[in-house]
């Protein structure tokens, strides 16, 4: 088969305007009507594929490719239909009736998860309302043990021709068939399970594997787990909208993890070691003798999984030291006298947004 770029006479980069243009130009040129003979019909059937294939965005694409040449779905009858109403003012005879086969849509589901599941991901069943192929008439729209009968009004071409006046002389032309809505067949004894249509609305539970790292908006497409397609027409496709919930401790950076530990002002003073729950597990944190509120303490490789290729991110621990607000009399008496210790420091004034924390939280609620 030629190349349909060659058989429209444009460049492999030709915009769908070009291509429009180009076959316009042969559609007058080469038209059965304006143009008799076996040669001319010959090359008006190749313009008109090749131009069947290039003017769809989905079967262009197949093609440059090299994938086949897109199948007769739904979309192309449409868009070839549109293409003759446009030129010739109704449907074309060239083409055989319309398939009741076509691809079923594609669906959309919104899927929430919890922090903890995109550390690692997560497997989930969701529940899908959609359609699937009737398993009475696996398909075929018919009662079982019956077939579709031919149209005896258009004699199983599902167009209606006749001859109209036009600019361009007398022309054949053809529209859908009435009687068989262009099918050429019609169905007598449609199938009592799905009246006829081929498929039936049912829930479906469908496995999602959930990969490590997702972020809210991410969509994830899950080919063929869409509804199926009208007279056993393939399955479209299943999006799935991850929105991750927000957690009451850990909010997300990227895929690092951030909180903060409160730390008492004695701990901070003499240094502890803190046991942290995180998502994953504990963590042992070491906190130094003399640690400052707002210091980080970075937990390397303990934050979510990357979506693509391993490793992780890492957990980031904000310190916060809390000053004690109550104290014993036996307490105070001792801060008292740890004061008359230290030499006496009065306090400092410094930029505002100077402090760590400062610039921590900035980040946290930037
Ligand atoms: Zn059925
Ligand atoms: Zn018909």
């Amino acid at each position: 088969m030629a190349d349909h770029y060659e058989v429209l006479g444009v460049s492999r980069d030709a915009t769908p305007d070009e291509i429009k243009k180009a076959y316009r130009r042969l559609a007058r040129e080469l038209h059965p009507d304006v143009n008799p003979g076996t040669e001319a019909s010959e090359r008006f059937k190749q313009v008109t594929h090749a131009y069947d294939v290039l003017s769809d965005p989905r079967q262009r694409q197949q093609y440059d490719l090299g994938g086949g040449q897109g199948g007769f779905n739904g979309a192309g009858f449409g868009g070839f239909g549109d293409i003759f109403e446009t030129f010739f003012g109704a449907g074309q005879s060239t083409r055989g009736p319309r398939s009741r086969r076509e691809r079923g849509q594609d669906a959309l589901i919104r899927l929430e998860v919890a922090l903890d599941d995109v550390i690692f991901g997560t497997h989930r069943e969701i529940d899908v309302d959609t359609a699937v192929t009737c398993e009475t008439c696996h398909g075929s729209c018919c009662q079982p043990g019956t077939a579709p009968v031919t149209c005896d009004i258009c004699g199983g071409t599902g167009h209606i021709q006749r001859a109209v006046r036009s600019l361009l002389g007398n022309v054949m032309t053809s529209s859908p068939c009435g009687s068989c809505r262009g099918y050429g067949t019609i169905i007598a004894t449609p199938c009592p399970t799905c009246q006829g249509q081929g498929r039936v609305r049912a829930r479906r539970t469908v496995p999602v594997d959930v990969p490590a790292g997702v972020d809210t908006g991410v969509r994830l497409q899950m080919p063929g787990s869409g509804e199926a397609g009208p007279a056993g027409g393939p399955n479209g496709d299943l999006y799935l909208e991850i929105k991750v919930r927000n957690h009451e401790v850990f909010s997300r950076n990227g895929d690092d993890l951030l909180c903060t530990l409160e730390v008492q002002m004695t701990d901070a003073i003499l240094g502890t070691t803190a046991k942290v729950e995180a998502l994953d597990g504990d963590v042992d944190l070491e906190l130094k003798a003399g640690v400052q509120s707002g210091e980080i303490l970075t937990v390397r490789d303990r934050g979510i999984t990357h979506l693509r290729g391993g490793g992780r991110g890492d957990l980031k621990v904000a310190v916060h030291v809390v000053t004690p607000t109550k104290l014993s009399h036996k307490e105070r008496e001792l801060v008292q006298q740890l004061a008359k210790h230290r030499k006496a420091q009065p306090p400092q004034l410094g930029h505002f947004q100077q402090g760590l924390f400062a610039r921590l939280r900035d980040r946290f609620l930037g």
